[in-house]
Formats: C-alpha cells, structure tokens, sequence
C-alpha cells in the first residue's frame, strides 16, 4: 500500500492554482488528473501546446512518490525542469549530460523521497542500474511523453521506447500515462498494444478549431496587406503578428503603430520588465496588438485574440498550429492569416542548412518544414490537410477556410516548369531565381551579358508568363523539393532527382494560379 502524504487533502484545482497560476483547467485536464489519482491508467491524444503537462505534473504531486517522465528530447526535458524548479516544484533530469557526480547526486534525491518530478530518457530508464534503483524508492507513476515513438509507422520512431513495456511488467500497481500529439488510428493503436495500455482510458481532445477561419495569402507587399488586412477586418480588435527576427519586429510595430495602430514589440531581445509590461498591456486592455517573435505565447491565455497573423513562414506546422490556436480561444470568429512567399522558403531552408544540428535532426526539421510548405501550397480545404498532418479526419471540407470560400484556380505548369528547370540546367546551376527570371524573359541585364546567357536555349522562351508568375512557379517547385536551393553558393538553385521525370514529361503538374492573368501594376508600368 502506498503511503499518503497530507498534501493529498489538496484538491487538483488548488494546486493549479497556487502553483501553476492558473484559474482553470482545460479540456480534458481535469479528467485525466482524477482518473490517475483514482490508480487508473490513461491513453492522453491532445494537440502540441493543449496541455498535455499539467496531465502528469499535478498528479505526481498530489501522489506519494515521485513522479518518472520518460521524454525522448534532451532540450526539452532540461526546459521543463527548469521551469518546474522555478514554480518550486522539486525536478530533476537524468540523461547522458550529466557527469557522474550529478547523477549519484540526483539518485540520493531519489532515495531520500526529495524529488517530485524525474525527467529520464528512455535508454537510460530501462538499464537494470536505473531498475533496481526505481525498485527501491516510491513511484507516484510513470508518465510516457512523445508515446508516439514507439510507433514504427511514425517519423520519430525510437527504437529504445519499445523496452518500455517492461514498466508494466515490473510495476504492476504504479499508474501510467501515455502522451501524444499524434492522434492517428493506426499510432494510437500500436501504442496501445507495445506499451500494454489495454485497460488504459482514452482522453481525447479534437484538433478542430472550428471557429479560426485559415487564410494563407502570398505575398507581395505584406506590410501593406497586412494593414488591410487589419483595417479592413478587425478594426480595434486584440491581435498577434509573428515575425521571424526581433528586427522585423521592431520594424513592424513601429511601422503599424505610424499607421495609427495601437500595436507593441515583443521579443526576447528586449529587457525583462518591458516585455511583461507589452504582456500585461495585451493581456489586460482592449483591442491592443502585439507584434511579436514566437517567444511570446508560451502559457499567453486571452480568450478574445480576435487574429493572429504571420509575416513570417513558422517552421513546422505544429508551430503553425500552436500559435494559430491562440486565436479565437473564446469559441468566437478569429482569424489564421499569413502572408508567404519566395523568400520565406529560402530563408528557412537557409537558416536549416545553417544551423548546427546533427543530420538526423536537420532531416526531421526538413520533413516538418516541407509539410508547412505543402500545407501553404495546398490547393483544397486547408483545414482537412492541416486536421489530416494531426491524424484528425474531417469528413467534408470545412467552408470556413481560404481555399473553400475561394476555390484555388490551378493551370497546367508542366510546361513552364519544364522551361525553369531547363534554364537552371543551360545556366549552369549556378544562379539564383532572379538571374534566371531575366534570362526567361530575354532581359540583356549585365549579368546576362557577362556571363553569355543571351546565347543560352533558353534565354527569351518565357514571355508567355509575367515576371511575378515565374517567381510564383519557382516557389512551387522549390516547395515540393523539385529543385534544391544551394546555401554555400549564395542561394543559387540546382536540379534534384525529382526534377527528372518532370523534365522528361513524364509528370503533369498542376500549379496555383496565384497572379491574377491582368498584368500587374508593375508589370504594366514596365511593358
Ligand atoms: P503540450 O505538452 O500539450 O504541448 P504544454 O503542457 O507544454 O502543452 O502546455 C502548453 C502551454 O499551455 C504551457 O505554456 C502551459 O503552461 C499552458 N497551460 C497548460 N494548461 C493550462 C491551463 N489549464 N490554463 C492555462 N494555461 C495552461
Ligand atoms: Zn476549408
């Protein structure tokens, strides 16, 4: 029999309260919470950034023992017990980081009972040194975060989750709580039977946010869209506009507060006090806009955001999804809009092949970011394909999106895409979409010159599309991987494998018609 402590009188709400902060639980928290205290065992499917935390944490603490999350991110689990010792809980992590001394003393903790939380990774709970440790303290239960990587139909399958059934095995009395993001039958299922769930309640809440109404437009001056955008549809409201760069930022709220707007920076460049008082303003008035990096919204909980925009491309669409979704809390009409283009794929791509992670990582981030860009591209409803990345059917496309209340006129681009990667090819693969535009278009630039593009097979065949159509069937092929972007040279773009059978004509493509067929200002004042 377990051992009670006192704090058990505690109420779950109590606690949500005067350690967390918060004023009430969110669907379905309150469920799961008493479904553990209760010694039961839960299956929890909720959408990143629902709250999945607070599921496990509060029941670790109103249990005796300690509570064992096993979590497949390094990065992540030193955040969370970060931010769990600042709210005074007592946390502690166990991964290949540590020296040895730090781990005897975190296993002293343990021993003692002084620990509440103890994040672990998965290879390293399932040693038997870690076993027969666990064997002798008091385990409030174990939480399974990321349940998903025991699924070998997922992209982050792990190969050490599989061992993870043997906790059933060897502590049969201790509760355990699964968690995911990733809601597919197929995922839920094998969950289910590799880590023994059988008799485990399934918490479930819907991905749908019916109520956010999609928009992705592309860009051409996004400032100034944005400003319609604004004005024309949410006029006083409370919004958020993510930017990519604490600069942009900056920029953009200046720029918006000179149109007479009421917006505010926020970014984590900015000194602490000034940032919690953008925070406290936008949390307590109305109707205040704040323009901000994605450090703002972790826990930011505002019922009437009546719109969130996106200058920028975010880099999943978990991340599009999480920051989307603090639109329109209150169940009333908001607005998901963004603005994308060209250059948003070629920075991100550039910031990926940039960063320092290993290969494997970068491969992940890749797929993510490539799903964001499919998601953009996406030519019907745009909320099934965005409740399809999720796992999460809708039946009938949902007429409260972009694409459903405009239907998306696609041509035939084999052609011209045929014409753009043949330019890359006859050029070298050494330009980047600027230069080979002008050579489309037969322009006698300098740079056309110099290098002798005017003699290529290809310079002048694409005066059948404007300026502004070739950098939108650029982008396209950029985002469904047909062509590669180069970043050791300058972003200059080179053929992939998948460019082949589209060169040989053996694949049709059906692009969006995203210029209107009218010339464009531009293009009329230069004709
Ligand atoms: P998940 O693990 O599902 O992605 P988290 O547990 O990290 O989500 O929670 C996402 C954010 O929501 C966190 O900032 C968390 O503090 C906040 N949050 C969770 N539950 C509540 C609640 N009941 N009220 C307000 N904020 C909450
Ligand atoms: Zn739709």
């Amino acid at each position: 029999m377990k051992t009670r402590r006192t704090i058990v009188e505690t109420q779950p709400l109590d606690i949500l309260k005067s350690v967390f902060g918060y004023d009430r639980f969110r669907e379905p928290q309150s469920e799961v919470i008493g479904h553990l205290l209760a010694g039961g065992d839960a299956l929890v499917l909720m959408p990143t950034g629902g709250g999945k935390s607070l599921c496990y944490q509060i029941p670790a603490l109103l249990r005796a023992g300690v509570g064992i999350v096993i979590s497949p991110l390094i990065a992540l689990m030193q955040d969370q017990v970060s931010a769990l010792t600042q709210l005074g809980i007592r946390a502690a992590f166990l991964n290949s980081t540590l020296s040895l001394d730090d781990v005897r003393r975190i296993e002293q903790h343990l021993l003692n009972g002084e620990l509440d939380l103890l994040y672990i990774a998965p290879e390293r709970l399932t040693t038997e040194r870690t076993l027969a440790l666990l064997a002798r303290i008091e385990i409030a239960l174990f939480a399974i975060d990321e349940a998903h990587c025991v699924s070998q139909w997922g992209h982050d399958f792990r190969a050490d989750y599989l061992q993870l059934s043997l906790l059933h095995e060897r502590f049969p009395a201790i509760p355990r709580i699964a968690l995911t993001a990733t809601a597919d039958a197929k995922t839920r299922e094998e969950i289910i039977r590799r880590l023994g769930l059988g008799e485990a309640r399934m918490f479930q809440r819907g991905f749908d946010r019916p109520n956010i109404r999609y928009r992705i437009v592309q860009k051409q001056n996004a400032r100034k869209q944005l400003l319609d955008f604004i004005r024309g549809e949410h006029d006083g409201d409370a919004g958020i506009v993510y930017c990519l760069s604490r600069k942009k930022v900056e920029e953009t709220a200046d720029w918006l507060q000179a149109q007479g707007l009421n917006a505010l920076p926020y970014h984590a460049g900015m000194n602490a006090a000034e940032r919690q008082r953008h925070q406290h303003r936008f949390l307590m008035e109305e109707g205040l806009i704040i323009v901000a990096t994605i450090a703002f919204g972790m826990g930011i909980d505002k019922p009437n955001v009546r719109f969130v925009a996106h200058l920028d491309l975010p880099k999943s669409v978990e991340a599009y999804y999480q920051e989307t979704g603090r639109a329109g809390r209150d169940g009333q009409p908001a607005d998901a809009w963004m603005a994308y283009g060209l250059q948003d794929v070629i920075m991100l791509r550039r910031m990926l092949a940039e960063s320092n992670a290993d290969d494997a990582h970068k491969r992940l981030e890749l797929h993510k970011l490539d799903a964001m860009l499919a998601l953009c591209e996406q030519v019907h409803c745009r909320r099934q394909a965005l409740l399809a990345y999720f796992g999460d059917r809708l039946e009938q496309p949902c007429g409260n999106c972009d694409t459903c209340l405009e239907p998306v006129k696609t041509w035939d681009g084999t052609l011209a895409a045929q014409q753009a990667l043949s330019c890359i090819f006859r050029t070298g693969q050494r330009f980047g979409v600027g230069h080979l535009i002008d050579v489309l278009l037969g322009k006698t630039t300098d740079k056309v010159q110099k290098n002798g593009h005017d003699k290529v097979s290809t310079f002048g065949i694409g005066k059948h599309l404007q300026e502004q159509q070739w950098h939108s069937l650029y982008r396209q092929l950029i985002a469904r991987g047909l062509i590669a972007v180069d970043f050791e040279s300058m972003g200059t773009l080179k053929l992939t494998e998948a460019s082949r059978p589209v060169l040989r004509g053996e694949e049709t493509l059906m692009l969006r018609e995203d210029i209107k067929p009218e010339k464009t200002k531009r293009a009329a004042a230069k004709a």
